[in-house]
Order: structure tokens, then C-alpha cells, then sequence
């Protein structure tokens, strides 16, 4: 199968290229142009002039793509089920509702920032309401730059991300407002500050790490750093050593000494390859937590996937699995993630 894909990207050449999330296994990491966290990925695919971007990720990473891509370029997800728990956790309308909901009892104005794994429908909300898109290696530098302009932030919808974002910026407890899914939340002793309001959506994936794999870890490797995810439980998050987002746990483990022992607690498969790759230090995971989204697309789906663009080029067949957008809901999620691109580079 790897020969045969091979075989196939080579015949397409430049007019194909495959961007590939850092959770996805090891034979398509192999195979991929690139790969990189969300927003990497995000800005790649922005620039990127290939006729067909085949996305090794799930679906809000491929919709992403279609929003930031030239109207003719496709976007082809190998796995068209492969969805994010996360994102499914809030809907457009629940969006919308709870905007109106914060706006009749806070006097400023209130923003939506939404992290990355959402849908595309709710990114349309948010750039509708001025909003921006953020990841979790810019959810901190987003939530303040709407708090330093003197406005609220509706922030969905991971809840995790949210308060460990809250944290960081040492958001006093009176200022952070948590909205439970039926738009129920605080009304009473809201400061005249901005504050942050908090959708509760959780990752699955993350939220699975519990306490005591902290104390198995502390226990088996004394010497040993634990690295973590924004995404997992504020309780995991205080009692690791460093967080952060994929490139950075990434970044940090590749310029650690030789011999370093690490404990990671993030998607399985991209422990696994950290392993692989610095096989000078001790990398170990967490716990052996994996997105069985991510691991939907395979080198049979990426390989038909190939094989339906490269039959529609010579024979005009149909294409399979490519990943559209309503024309009409692509202009404001556009702005919802240009929005983030341009408050993080400036
Ligand atoms: S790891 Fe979590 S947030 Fe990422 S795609 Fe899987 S379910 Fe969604």
C-alpha cells in the first residue's frame, strides 16, 4: 500500500500535497508533505497552491482548509466520518443563544473566540460577532487581545483550554463564568470587568488522564518531566511540569538533553512517534489515550483518495470524499480565522 501510494503521489506530482495532523499514525506521518498542529496546518494550507490538498486529520481541520483555500482548489479528507467529539459539543445555535443570553446581562460587548476544533457553522457564528479562531498555542494571546480592548470573551468549546487559558492569564475567580450546555450559567456578582465565559465541552481524548497516572508516572520516574496538554483537567495540568500545544510539547522534548525522561500526556500515536524519533531520551505516555477519530484515516482510505483524484483526471469519474463548505458560511468563518492569523503575527 505505502508503494502504491508512493507510486500514485509521485504521477500527480505537484498538483497533490498532504497536510497530516501530529495525531495521526506513523505509516501516514511517513508518507505526508507536512505536518504540523492545527495551526500550522491552517496557515500551510493558506499557501499552498496544489490543485488537491488531501487532509490527514478530521473534519474541522479539512473544512479549515476549504475556508483558507482559492476557489479552485479541493480539500479531500480520506474518512469523511471522522469527526471531533469536542467540536460536536456545541452547535451553531447554541451559539447563538448563548450570546444573546450573556449580552442581556453584562453591559460590554461580548466576543466569541473559538478554539480550532470546532465546526464550521460555529466559526461562522464567530466571525459574524467580530469573533476570532484561536489554538491552544494562541488561546492565551487571543483572550487578551479582546480583554485589553475592554470586552467580554464567550470562549467554546473546551472548557479545559478555557480555565487553563483563565489561569494563565490570572483571570480573577469572580471574572471566569462557566456555561453549562443548557445555557444555564452565574448571573449574579458579575464585576463590571471583562470576564470570561466558558462553554463545558471536553475533549475525551485528554479529559481521560486522571490523578493517580500523574502518580504512577512521579513514582516510576522520579527524575522524569511530565509534559501535558492544555486540553486535559486543570487538576493535571497543576501537577505536570510544563504544558502546551502539540508543537510545544514537541519543540520541548527535541531540545531536551540526551537521557531526558519524559511523561506525556496527549494523543497516543504522537507519543508513540515522539519515541520513535528521539530514541536518545525516555518518552512514555501518560496513558495510552487515542482519538479513534484520527486513527479513521488509513493508508486504504489515503490511498483510494488518491486514486479517485487521479481516475478523475484521466477519465473524468467523480471525486471521492472531498470535503465542501456553504459558499454563503464561508466568508465569516473566513474572517473568524484570518481574524486569528493576523492578532498572532501581527
Ligand atoms: S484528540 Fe480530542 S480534540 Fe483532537 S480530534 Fe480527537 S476528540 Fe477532537
Amino acid at each position: 500500500m505505502i508503494n502504491k501510494i508512493k507510486e500514485l503521489k509521485s504521477k500527480l506530482g505537484n498538483k497533490v500535497a498532504i497536510p497530516a495532523h501530529h495525531y495521526q499514525i506513523q505509516e501516514i506521518v511517513k508518507i505526508a508533505d507536512f505536518v504540523g498542529d492545527s495551526y500550522k496546518l491552517a496557515v500551510l494550507c493558506s499557501k499552498i497552491e496544489a490543485e488537491f490538498i488531501v487532509f490527514c486529520g478530521v473534519r474541522f481541520m479539512a473544512e479549515g482548509a476549504v475556508v483558507l483555500a482559492s476557489a479552485d482548489q479541493k480539500i479531500f479528507l480520506p474518512e469523511l466520518s471522522a469527526g471531533c467529539p469536542l467540536a460536536d459539543f456545541i452547535t451553531a445555535q447554541n451559539m447563538e443563544n448563548a450570546l444573546t443570553e450573556i449580552s442581556d446581562v453584562i453591559s460590554e460587548q461580548i466576543v466569541p473566540v473559538v478554539y480550532m476544533n470546532s465546526s464550521n457553522d460555529v466559526k461562522e457564528v464567530c466571525g459574524r460577532n467580530e469573533g476570532a479562531v484561536c489554538t491552544s498555542s494562541n488561546a492565551k494571546k487571543i483572550v487578551e487581545y479582546y480583554f485589553q480592548k475592554g470586552k467580554s470573551v464567550f470562549f467554546a468549546p473546551d472548557y479545559n483550554l478555557g480555565i487553563n487559558t483563565a489561569r494563565e492569564m490570572n483571570i480573577p475567580e469572580s471574572n471566569i463564568i462557566k456555561v453549562h450546555r443548557d445555557l444555564t450559567f452565574r448571573q449574579t456578582e458579575l464585576p463590571a470587568t471583562p470576564k470570561l465565559f466558558i462553554w463545558d465541552g471536553n475533549c475525551r481524548v485528554h479529559k481521560r488522564f486522571q490523578i493517580n497516572d500523574v502518580t504512577d508516572f512521579r513514582q516510576k520516574y522520579p527524575q522524569g518531566k511530565l509534559i501535558v496538554h492544555p486540553e486535559c483537567t486543570e487538576e493535571i495540568i497543576k501537577t505536570s511540569d510544563l504544558s502546551g500545544s502539540t508543537a510545544k510539547i514537541y519543540n520541548e522534548i527535541k531540545n531536551s538533553p540526551g537521557g531526558s525522561i519524559w511523561g506525556v500526556g496527549t494523543e497516543y500515536h504522537f507519543v508513540q512517534r515522539l519515541a520513535l524519533e528521539f530514541p536518545d531520551k525516555i518518552i512514555v505516555p501518560l496513558r495510552k489515550s487515542v482519538c479513534s477519530n484520527m486513527a479513521k484515516i488509513s493508508l486504504k482510505n489515503l490511498y483510494e483518495t488518491l486514486k479517485s483524484i487521479n481516475d478523475h483526471l484521466e477519465n473524468g469519474t467523480q471525486l471521492r470524499n472531498l470535503v465542501t463548505v456553504t459558499e454563503t458560511h464561508k466568508v465569516n468563518s473566513r474572517k473568524a480565522l484570518q481574524k486569528m492569523i493576523k492578532i498572532v503575527e501581527g
